[in-house]
Order: structure tokens, then C-alpha cells, then sequence
């Protein structure tokens, strides 16, 4: 058996081109553009591309963005009368604070600083808690696991009574994953660097999310046959016989794990464009909030 491959950009193509529709709505309608403003806080070479990857990816769909450096010596006060002013400002509907923030700056404190409206990432301790309540809805959800559940919906996967496995439990990916498959209906094991025989787990699921970041860790005999398989992971592995010497694999061991998969992401390729695409989205949900409060 030789599974589907989900194609991340394809979908991230797809749901972009649904969002770019709904910014130019927005503007021909109430004449409002949309805004995201990134807070980085220091030089860190990789938070600036990203930051500047999501910038690019705004403007592709006519989502304006404001870009704020603080020096990597900024004091908490000083970030938190930023993200204090962007709150108030009405151009900005998406606040993106660029983790991980300098060792001395309180994380936690800045991330509850921020509009409940505003929260883009969904990282916010209220959003965080309404996704684990049943019943509840979050104003938003975090961005990458939002996008491995838009992957699975477009793959196909039926949520309610399957046994769900993620394997990671962070509070960026893994947690949240889980929180949305209950949500789903779905029942849910969440695995962790203490879990025993982590391939037994694993060959319970029929929906299969790694977020571990340990390269092509899951091998095809963790898989039950059939399953959806969505591999967040990201990992720069050396490659001596290519140019730049390295290059990126996923958790998941791809070549081996699409013989017996139901469907599968690639990593690069599946999830990693979803995660911008849902910022981009909840950045428009932000837009139709304020409207909404306007009214
Ligand atoms: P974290 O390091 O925060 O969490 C990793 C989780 O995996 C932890 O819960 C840890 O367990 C668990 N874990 C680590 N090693 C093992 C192991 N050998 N066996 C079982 N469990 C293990 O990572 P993130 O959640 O931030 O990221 C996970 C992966 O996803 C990374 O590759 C990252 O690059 C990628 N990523 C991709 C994104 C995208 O947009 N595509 C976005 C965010 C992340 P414990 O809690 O016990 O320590």
C-alpha cells in the first residue's frame, strides 16, 4: 500500500487564496485592511527570517503588517509598553511576539498582556484554558496545530471514536493538537519522553501527529496500516553530498512510513506552510472581531 500524500502547499495554497478573498471583503466592504504587528525582541538570525517570511506571506494576501524591533537588552517594561500600544492601536488586529524572548524577560507575563481579540498565535493562558474545557471555544488556536487538523479534514479523516496518538505534549504543537482532537471526538493519547514502548502506542492510531523533533524517528512498524500520518516535526540533518551540507527531515521516517499509511505529509511540505497560512487567517478573524465590537 502506497498512501496519499497530503500536500501542505497545495492546501495552504487553497485556504490563502479563501483568505486574500475575505481581506479584499473586508476593505470593499468596511473599508478596513487588516493588520498583523510582529514584536522580535533581539537579533536572533532565525526568529528575523522568520518574522520576515510571515511579513512577506501578509503581504501576499493584502494583510498589512507592522514590523517592531526591540534591542535584545530591552527591558520587560519596554516590551510591555509595546504590546500595551499596539492592544490600543485599531490598525492592528493580530499581535505576534516572535518566541522564544530573552532569557530575562517573563514570557508568560507579555503573553497575557495581549487582547484576547488579538491573540494570533492562541498562546494566550485564557485562549490556551478555553481549548482544554469542553464546551468552550477559544478565540483562536494556536497556529501549526490548527493547520495539521486543516490537513487531516482536507485528507479526509474521520475524527469522531478514532484513536488518536501524538507524540509531544509542548504547549505550541503537541498539547493543543490533542486538546483539538478531543474536541473532535476523537480519543487521545498524548506520548512524551517517558512513554513506554512508544511503537505499541503508536500502532493504536488512526490518526498519528508527531511533533518530537527527534529526525524520522517514526518508522513503518509504529504504523498502523491505513492511517493518517501528519508529521510536524522539522529537523536539519546533515547531508554530506549536497550543497549546503544539510538538509530537513521530518519525525516521521517518510520513505519507509508512506508504504503503510492511509495518507501521510511530507516534512518539508506539509505542515510547515500551514502553520503561516492559519496566521493569516486568524489575523482576518482578528479584523472581523474588531468589526464585530465596531457594530
Ligand atoms: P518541544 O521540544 O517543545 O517538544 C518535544 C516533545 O516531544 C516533548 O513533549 C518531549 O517530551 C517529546 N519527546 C522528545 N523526545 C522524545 C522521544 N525520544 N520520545 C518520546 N517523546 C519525545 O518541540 P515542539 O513541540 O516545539 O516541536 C516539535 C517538532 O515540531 C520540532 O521538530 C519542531 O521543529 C517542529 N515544529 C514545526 C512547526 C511547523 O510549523 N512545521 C512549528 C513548531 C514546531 P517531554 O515533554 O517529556 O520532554
Amino acid at each position: 500500500m502506497t498512501a496519499t500524500i497530503i500536500d501542505g502547499n497545495a492546501v495552504a495554497a487553497k485556504v490563502q487564496d479563501q483568505i486574500a478573498a475575505g481581506v479584499e471583503k473586508m476593505k470593499a466592504e468596511h473599508g478596513i485592511v487588516p493588520g498583523l504587528a510582529t514584536v522580535l525582541v533581539g537579533e536572533d538570525p532565525a526568529s528575523a527570517q522568520y518574522v520576515r517570511m510571515k511579513q512577506r506571506r501578509c503581504a501576499k494576501v493584502g494583510i498589512q503588517s507592522f514590523g517592531h524591533v526591540l534591542p535584545a537588552d530591552a527591558t520587560q517594561e519596554e516590551v510591555e509598553k509595546l504590546v500595551a500600544d499596539l492592544n490600543a492601536n485599531p490598525e492592528v488586529h493580530g499581535i505576534l511576539v516572535q518566541l522564544p524572548l530573552p532569557g530575562h524577560l517573563d514570557e508568560e507575563r507579555v503573553l497575557n498582556l495581549i487582547s484576547l481579540n488579538k491573540d494570533v498565535d492562541g498562546f494566550h493562558p485564557v485562549n490556551i484554558g478555553r481549548l482544554a474545557m469542553k464546551g468552550r471555544e477559544p478565540t483562536f488556536v494556536p497556529c501549526t496545530p490548527y493547520g495539521a487538523m486543516v490537513l487531516l479534514e482536507e485528507a479526509g479523516a474521520e475524527f469522531s471514536g478514532a484513536e488518536a496518538v501524538v507524540l509531544g505534549r509542548s504547549n505550541i504543537v503537541g498539547l493543543p493538537a490533542a486538546m483539538l482532537l478531543i474536541h473532535r471526538n476523537a480519543t487521545v493519547t498524548v506520548c512524551h519522553s517517558r512513554t513506554k514502548d512508544l511503537p505499541a502506542v503508536c500502532r493504536r492510531a488512526d490518526i498519528l501527529i508527531a511533533a518530537v523533533g527527534r529526525a524520522e524517528m517514526v518508522k513503518a512498524d509504529w504504523v498502523k496500516p491505513g492511517a493518517y500520518v501528519i508529521d510536524v516535526g522539522s529537523n536539519q540533518v546533515a547531508d554530506p553530498g549536497s550543497e549546503k551540507g544539510y538538509k530537513w527531515v521530518g519525525d516521521v521516517d517518510f520513505d519507509e512510513v508512506k508504504e503503510v499509511a492511509g495518507a501521510i505529509t511530507p516534512s518539508p511540505g506539509g505542515v510547515g506552510p500551514m502553520t503561516i497560512t492559519m496566521l493569516l487567517k486568524n489575523t482576518l478573524r482578528g479584523a472581523e472581531l474588531a468589526l464585530a465590537e465596531k457594530a
